[in-house]
């Protein structure tokens, strides 16, 4: 029996897809995560140990020490655990992509420079130490520009700035939210580049020895123009051009190759105007949140059992099947407390919906980008065209009646005492 480390971040929305695949394929999955394990939730797993996902080298000679001569793949179910993914399959000689290769194209500073210098089109960029005078680098910026985090996911902690007054805004809250977020802030600093107008697309794709297959490219039809940058909609087939598809293809599987990126699932985003494609990021993983389970349909199995499949070199069937399906992350409308909702079946029955899945617990704070990192929920839909799957999302969101409360309630003031 294959024996393979699932690397479990915090918010793991997928962890039972793994699990759901591993039973089906006879592999044996242990768990490690990037928290405390005596206090995990329970997905009928319990990890065996608990890493700093965010400190590679170390948590990579634990597992060497404590478990490594029998396992044979380590796979991280989201963007935190990639590197040390990586870094293992490197130490253990088990198949992965090369470490730096992964690190290089999730930080934004380093990917940016990477394809400036392949030449690919690339916004402008500058780099922001943590201690710079931003002032000293306006008379460079061409506005409207984009503030971002370096190493975050998730449209956490990304901004678009008009002017100097919102970048000076933009910049104090991005800071704020990277030296919550990721232990390194102070050194990395942040990036500003400039906006790059157009409509986006995601790419979902299966690397094997450096050959890209796109498995769906998705239409975003809601304009992501900013000034924060939360994903909604996504829908595939897409309905561009088929030969702007192909450049999609190309400059995703160009951006792979000089990223040194061979192997397992790849996420990217790219944007199309005028001038051509801009690839925004490519991610050595697979797409976030439930969103993959839109792609049961044309992969004829989840996308889990094919990332399993695949680094434990079963031979992959991939069957593609007709018709046109959706997702939608449901939007955080405001930071607050969710306590709950309305209109669950009403928006399940809608035609064309295959499930709605509210991944938010009651009593837990959601806040949108830039600040969040989770979503209320997915609504899923199949129909025969894209333009019917993405109507039966909007009409089944509009269902739904979110009871989302104020952190702390307003407390009139006492009257004052005679
Ligand atoms: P993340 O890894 O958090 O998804 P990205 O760099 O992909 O970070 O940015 C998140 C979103 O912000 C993108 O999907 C896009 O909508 C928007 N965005 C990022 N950079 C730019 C840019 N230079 N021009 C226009 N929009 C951008």
């Amino acid at each position: 029996m294959k024996r393979v480390l699932l690397l479990l971040p915090t918010t793991g929305y997928r962890n039972k897809d793994f699990l759901a695949a591993a039973k089906k394929l006879g592999v044996e999955i242990v768990a490690a995560a990037d928290y405390c394990h005596r206090l995990a939730p329970s997905w009928g797993l319990a990890p065996i140990m608990a890493l700093h996902f965010d400190r590679p080298q170390q948590a990579a000679d634990t597992v060497v020490r404590e478990i490594g001569g029998r396992l044979d793949a380590v796979l991280a179910v989201d963007d935190p655990g990639v590197e040390l993914a990586a870094l293992l399959a490197e130490r253990l000689g088990l198949p992965g992509n090369p470490a730096d290769a992964v690190r290089r194209v999730r930080d934004k500073l380093a990917f940016r420079r990477l394809l400036q210098e392949r030449k690919f089109l690339c916004p402008g960029f500058h780099h922001l130490p943590s201690g710079a005078d931003l002032r000293e680098l306006v008379p460079e910026l061409k506005f409207p520009v984009v503030v971002k985090a370096r190493r975050l996911s998730g449209s956490r902690g990304v901004i678009r700035a008009d002017d100097s007054a919102a970048l000076v805004r933009a910049v104090n809250w991005v800071r704020a939210i990277q030296s919550r977020a990721d232990r390194d802030a102070q050194e990395l600093g942040l990036v500003i580049e400039d906006f790059i107008p157009g409509r986006e697309y995601a790419l979902e794709g299966s690397l094997q020895r450096g050959e890209l297959t796109t498995l769906a490219l998705f239409d975003k039809p809601d304009p992501l123009d900013g000034p924060t940058f939360e994903e909604t909609i996504y829908v595939t087939p897409s309905r561009l051009p088929e030969a702007i598809q192909d450049s999609i293809h190309e400059e995703v599987s160009r951006a792979c190759r000089v990223a040194g990126l061979a192997i397992g699932p790849v996420h990217a985003e790219v944007r199309v105007n005028d001038h051509g494609v801009w690839i925004l990021e490519i991610a050595a993983r697979s797409i976030g949140g439930l969103c993959g389970r839109v792609l049961t349909h044309c992969l004829g199995m989840s996308l889990e059992e094919m990332i399993l499949r695949q680094v434990v070199a079963e031979p992959l069937a991939v069957a593609r099947q007709d018709g046109a399906a959706g997702v939608m992350m449901i939007p955080i409308p405001r930071r607050g407390i969710y306590h709950g909702l309305e209109g669950l079946a009403a928006a399940q029955s809608v035609a064309g919906v295959t499930g709605v899945s509210i991944t938010a617990e009651p009593g837990q704070i959601v806040a949108p980008p830039p600040d969040g990192a989770s979503y209320l929920g997915f609504i899923f839909s199949r129909a025969e065209s894209p333009a019917q799957a993405e109507n039966a999302l909007r009409t089944a969101h509009r269902r739904l009646r979110f009871d989302i409360r104020p952190e702390y309630p307003v407390m009139a003031a006492p009257a004052a005492r005679a």
